[in-house]
């Protein structure tokens, strides 16, 4: 697998946070963009491809679970990955059933963090496959 290419938008309100994930992961082939607000992170995906998310649940304006509601409606295929300090049984039963891929707690191992992103994006790969293939059956449906 070709790990130069998967895009990861980290959103979280601790600059510091930010700074050094970006510095971990940048070095291991992701390629990071940082963003402190849930709304920035919507800009985010619209302007730009992304595969993974990772977000933090506590964050000043809109949540990490509205965060990770509003990406996944606004990038089909994406995948999102949540790492928080403040993380309850409940807030992660609620984060898997809108959909996140994982539910991590801070501070987290690099190389849990690591395995989970690289197993997330494998999913995003798979859910795009699966996105295509149904276009492709829609496009043939259409011309019987
Ligand atoms: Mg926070």
């Amino acid at each position: 697998m070709d790990k130069m290419n998967i895009n990861l938008l980290v959103v979280d309100d601790e600059e510091e946070f930010l700074v050094s994930i970006t510095k971990s992961l940048s070095v291991r082939n992701f390629k990071v963009t940082g963003v402190n607000r849930g709304e920035k992170a919507i800009e985010a995906v619209k302007a730009h491809a992304v595969d993974i998310a990772l977000v933090d649940l506590k964050m000043p304006g809109i949540n990490g679970e509205e965060t990770l509601a509003a990406l996944k409606a606004a990038q089909e295929g994406l995948e999102v990955v949540i790492l928080t300090g403040h993380g309850t049984i409940d807030s992660a039963i609620e984060c898997t059933r809108i959909g996140a891929f994982a539910f991590l707690q801070k501070p987290c191992e690099l190389n849990e963090l690591l395995d989970t992103l690289n197993r997330a994006y494998e999913k995003k790969q798979k859910n795009i496959e699966e996105i295509n293939e149904r276009r492709i059956k829609g496009i043939l449906k259409a011309k019987v």
